[in-house]
């Protein structure tokens, strides 16, 4: 392979991905986008050209690219002891779920690690199940919660299904979607209170009415940052808990800070899950995957399990400095000061493009629903991909998400200064622009 810097090293990298790579592994762009180095905000690419980076590599370099304090204890922890498995005590893992279990809502006090949001999420299912003694678990439709047999079961989005549904005992309820739905422009009370009986209704007429779980992201991420309304989460966790299940809470993207002025998402509802999981921006960018639940829930597990790399000292020494950097920089106060900014840029620019039929997310969660027509509300996954294209072209990265591929994400580091938040909203509205003409 070419080793130096230009074209050439580009032309190399795509043309391996090709060869050796699943083609399932796709990426993003007509041109994919080969990336060399990163710093904060920034990432550079092959050929030496900067994009502003507002999506994080999907919300998880939560402190921005390379942040130095994590750089530096990483590479500490690796010359000094990089693996043992967890047949083995060592200080990073204790440390790690000490610091979690601080700053995660009530109860949820002990962590199993692993190392991703899928297997986070197994992990939660299954002790869900064995604490219950139940198989049965109510999801939402439009989740997304991962891509291994049982997580791609739950998620409930056709294309992020590449299998006919082969598990028994998984059910969906509707989603709190209020833009498609007869709520829409009032996600009220009064929505809240229907999409939760339908919780209910999904209870009694599709399972035995013992349940084990009811299982939903605080936010649906892959669904496009659809915020449930106000008084949902509430409702959920009382009728679930009446059926005798328990409530597990995907913060896979939502957490740390991300929705603003909380640790996690859930928080803004007032609701304690219990059992909670979570990866991503956890350890800014090293492989890692957290469930966290009650003493009683997490003391049900029977059986042997174990996780060969789950709680890697290196890892969860990228969670411990990760962690100590979010606390030092307050991350819930800043993605809500950066989220205010970020979306009154996004309001205006939907004030502006009759195409961006809605805006919504919290914090520094965003997005931006693409449609034909802002009456008929008719998704145009065409016109989102042109953003997205047209924002690379400006130097911004940004994603692509929702059951249609028709919203925008925007969810930088959220250490991103204010200055860099305004060349966001500058270098997307151009990207808009641009995508607005034939
Ligand atoms: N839950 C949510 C809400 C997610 O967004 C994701 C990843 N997009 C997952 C679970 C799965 O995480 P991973 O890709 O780390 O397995």
């Amino acid at each position: 392979m070419v080793r130096t810097a230009g074209p050439q090293l580009t032309e190399a990298i795509r043309d391996s991905q090709q060869r050796f790579v699943f083609p399932c592994c796709a990426p993003y762009y007509r041109e994919p986008l080969v990336l060399v180095r990163g710093s904060g905000v920034f990432v550079e690419d092959a050929e030496g050209r900067r994009y502003l980076d507002a999506f994080s590599g999907i919300l998880t370099t939560s402190v921005g690219h390379c942040h130095p304090d994590v750089v530096e204890r990483v590479r500490a922890q690796v010359g000094t002891l990089g693996h043992t498995s967890t047949l083995y005590l060592t200080e990073p893992i204790v440390e790690a779920a000490r610091r979690l279990s601080g700053i995660a809502p009530g109860r949820l006090t002990k962590c199993y690690f692993t190392n991703s949001g899928t297997e986070a999420l197994e992990t939660a299912i299954m002790t869900a199940r064995m604490y219950t003694g139940r198989t049965e678990i109510i999801a939402l439709r439009h989740a997304y919660h991962g891509r291994t047999h049982l997580a791609t079961e739950v998620t409930a989005q056709a294309g992020w299904r590449p299998l006919a549904s082969q598990i028994a005992g998984i059910k969906h309820a509707r989603a709190p979607y209020c833009y498609r739905s007869e709520y829409a422009g009032r996600c009220d009370d009064e929505a809240a209170d229907a999409f939760a009986r339908d919780i209910e209704e999904v209870i009694l007429t599709t399972t035995n009415g013992q349940p084990a779980a009811f299982l939903a992201e605080t936010i649906l991420g892959v669904g496009g940052y659809v915020v449930p309304p106000p008084g949902y989460f509430q409702r959920a966790a009382e009728i679930i808990r009446r059926y005798g299940g328990v409530f597990i809470c995907d913060e896979v993207q939502a957490g740390f800070g991300r929705t603003g002025t909380k640790w996690f998402g859930i928080e803004h509802w007032d609701v304690e899950p219990d059992i909670m999981f979570t990866a991503k921006g956890i350890a800014n960018g090293f492989p890692v995957g957290a469930t966290i639940a009650t003493p009683e829930i997490a003391d049900a597990w029977h059986g042997k399990t174990i996780s060969t790399f789950g709680g890697n000292p290196v890892a969860m020494t990228a969670v411990v400095a990760t962690l100590d950097v979010m606390s030092r920089e307050d991350t819930p106060a800043r993605s809500a000061a950066r989220g205010i900014q970020l979306r009154r840029g996004l309001d205006a620019l939907a004030q502006q493009y009759p195409w961006i039929g809605d805006v919504r997310g919290m914090g520094l969660m965003q997005a931006m629903e693409i449609v034909e027509d802002p009456e008929t509300k008719t998704p145009d996954a065409q016109r989102a991909k042109a953003v997205l294209e047209a924002a690379k072209a400006e130097g911004l990265l940004v994603g692509l998400a929702g059951l249609f591929g028709n919203v925008v994400r925007i969810a930088p580091s959220m250490l991103i200064t204010q200055d860099e938040t305004a060349e966001v909203v500058e270098r997307l509205g151009k990207a808009c622009q641009a995508a607005h003409l034939p």
